[in-house]
């Protein structure tokens, strides 16, 4: 892959518009056709045509082009979020009384998307045991239509084989789809290793700087077609040419910013993994990470996400510890220039809700674009919460 070309240079023809080293935002919504002949042209197939802005926006195409590239696929599609990817993708794909597969513990609205959007519309789905193999094959139906990944997850890190996923899959007629935001196209380009589907939360490392939510399908023109056709122009969730824009300017520096976080990230977290106040840290490119050795098959690095379990279960400890901390920001989502913390703890007991499939001593940590050292000098004295 040539990541200098994809990200300086891809999908940018500079003829156009007056040499612009950078992309004009083409802030329309409708374009004028030359007339009635092209006019019909478009109709006919708005996938290849500038018609209307839903379907097509030349700002937008180059953010399509650079990402499909990133994750070595013919075609992708840019949404206004990574929720919508997600449901875009699997609305796209099943019809009703299909049955979908799905990893235990996805992110939180993929689950809401398979346990009651779908089942609205006749589409059932069985969580499994991503790490178990044989559990995903017995759950296969004559129905099944779609197995769902997510590796790594974003709380516990577990993954699944994705070639093994892959080869399953397709011995039974199964589309595969992976949400691959906590890995990005620089650690995990899973379509190499047969997935049809990768979907990202672009909100996170893709922009990388807190100020768009957006999300991305990647996947094969025939696929990404029928996503376009059965369900995007339906449903209709565009990313504006102005928050593509700011996308495309946070791709330019992905590889600078993932190799800092994931750096500063690995150092914090072996310094926390000895800390006494933590029993274990949950990252997986430690010794100690159960399934080391596929992640180290399958991925070739991690960012600046990861979790610790602390000794306590004490929730008055641990939020003291959450409010100690001076340079992190209590916050969900990650993936941006700044460093976070999400102790689980805080969705524990909420009104109406069920208590989340996480330990309550499960604290998650994102590590951003600040200096490491004063990052760990902040966890040094907050963590002293957690012991008196
Ligand atoms: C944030 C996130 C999403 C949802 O993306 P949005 O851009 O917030 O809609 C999906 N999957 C994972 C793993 C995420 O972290």
């Amino acid at each position: 892959m040539d990541l200098s070309h994809i990200l300086n240079h891809l999908g940018e023809d500079r003829e156009q518009y007056f040499g612009a080293v950078s992309p004009p935002i083409i802030q329309t919504s409708n374009f004028a056709l030359q007339d009635i002949a092209h006019l019909r042209e478009a109709m006919l197939d708005e996938y290849h045509h500038h018609l209307y802005s839903r379907g097509n926006n030349p700002t937008v195409e180059i953010l399509r082009k650079k990402l499909a590239a990133l994750e070595g696929t013919e075609d992708a599609l840019v949404v206004s979020s990574g929720a919508a990817a997600m449901a875009i993708a699997v609305i796209g794909v099943v019809q009703q009384g299909d049955h979908v597969i799905c990893v235990q513990n996805p992110y939180s609205w993929t689950r809401h998307l398979l346990t009651e959007f779908l089942p609205r519309f006749g589409v059932s789905a069985t969580f499994v045991q991503g790490d178990q193999l044989t559990a995903i094959e017995q759950a296969i139906r004559p129905n099944t239509r779609l197995l769902f990944l997510e590796s790594p997850n974003t709380m516990t890190f577990g993954l699944q084989d994705l070639a093994a996923c892959a080869r399953l899959a397709r011995q039974h007629g199964i589309i595969t789809c992976i949400d691959n935001s906590c890995s990005s196209p620089l650690y995990q380009q899973p379509a190499s290793l047969g997935i049809d589907l990768v979907m990202h939360s672009a909100t996170k490392y893709l922009n990388g700087h807190s100020d768009v939510v957006a999300g991305v399908i990647c996947g094969s023109s025939a696929l990404i077609r029928q996503i376009f056709d059965r369900a995007f122009m339906v449903i209709g969730p565009l990313l504006s040419p102005s928050d593509a824009a700011l996308v495309l300017r946070g791709l330019r520096t992905l590889p600078l910013r993932m190799e800092r976080s994931r750096q500063s990230a690995l150092s914090i977290a072996d310094r926390l993994a000895n800390h006494p106040a933590v029993a274990r840290v949950i990252h997986p490119w430690r010794d100690d990470f159960p399934q080391q050795e596929l992640a180290h098959r399958q991925m070739s690095g991690t960012g600046g996400l990861f979790s610790m379990l602390v000794r306590t279960e004490d929730k008055d400890r641990i939020y003291r510890f959450t409010e100690a901390l001076e340079r992190f920001l209590i916050a969900v989502s990650w993936g941006g220039h700044e460093s976070l913390v999400f102790p689980i703890a805080a969705v524990y007991d909420l009104p109406g809700h069920d208590n989340p499939p996480f330990p309550v001593n499960l604290i998650r940590l994102y590590i951003g674009l600040e200096d490491p050292e004063l990052l760990w000098a902040d966890l040094k004295q907050a963590l002293r919460h957690l012991e008196d």
